[in-house]
């Protein structure tokens, strides 16, 4: 019993490293699949055998826990120190990040000369990617390992930062289902969702960078962050989760 309880907490702390919460990738895949026009929807879905981008959207935070995909675990987030300032300036990880995994993912699918199997692995693995790197603590601190390494106090309990902002702070903005939040927020004109979508994915990370430094200056250690907190960000984590959608969907039209 023992046992199985420290494997469940290493498990845990492990997992909280590494993604959006499993709420947040959810809501990114169903806002992808609501904008992707209907020729591109059938293929995905066909190269999915069948299944929706929301069932696989949460595959990969497991698979990268797996001998098969530990070469993945570095591509879920890049790591900004507060002196290099942006992700461009900032060294890289030599064994990829969340931006260079996006962009050989594309180039792989681009190509053509994946099999069928190799794609929807591809696939599975950019539906995930997109979403990570559009939740600001991906683009966080090395010195605290993307706000793992940072303890905040949140209606009373103790968390790290960087969980806060992957589960507990979407949970506490609204307690809806992916359904509900994918309906809610997907609302914006044709005209702003176009604006929304213009860059590139080395673009969109300095948006996260950006976010990041605001959340840090914000999350002090010791106070107890709140009702204040949660409304002072509740646009943001709307904003994050519809624009990590709308880009994901912008990806698979150009490729599908
Ligand atoms: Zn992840």
């Amino acid at each position: 019993m023992r046992h199985l309880l420290t494997l469940l907490t290493s498990l845990c702390v492990t997992f909280s490293a590494f993604a959006w919460g499993q709420k947040g990738h959810d809501v990114v895949a169903c806002i992808a699949e609501h904008n992707l026009s209907k020729s591109a929807l059938k293929r995905i879905t066909a190269l999915l055998d069948g299944h929706s981008m929301v069932y696989v959207a949460n595959w990969m935070d497991n698979a990268s826990h797996t001998p098969e995909y530990e070469y993945t675990k570095t591509w879920h987030y890049v790591n900004v120190d507060p002196a290099e300032q942006t992700y461009a300036n900032s060294q890289k990880e030599a064994k990829g990040d969340v931006v260079v995994a996006i962009n050989n993912i594309i180039s792989r699918i681009k190509s053509g000369e994946l099999t069928e199997a190799e794609e929807r692995v591809e696939l599975m693995m950019l539906i995930h990617l997109v979403g990570d790197m559009h939740s600001p603590l991906h683009a966080g601190h090395k010195s605290d390992r993307g706000g793992n390494g940072t303890k905040v106090k949140y209606f009373g309990q103790q968390k790290k930062l960087h969980s806060l902002w992957d589960s507990d702070i979407v949970e506490s903005v609204h307690r809806w289902s992916y359904s509900e939040w994918c309906e809610q927020l997907n609302i914006l004109s044709p005209k702003a969702k176009r604006a929304i979508v213009q860059g590139t994915p080395n673009d969109w990370i300095e948006e996260s960078v950006l976010l990041a430094a605001d959340i840090y200056a914000a999350s002090t250690t010791g106070e107890n962050l709140s009702y204040d907190y949660v409304a002072h960000y509740t646009p943001i984590v709307e904003q994050q989760l519809l624009i990590g959608g709308l880009r994901l969907a912008a990806i698979l039209e150009k490729l599908y």
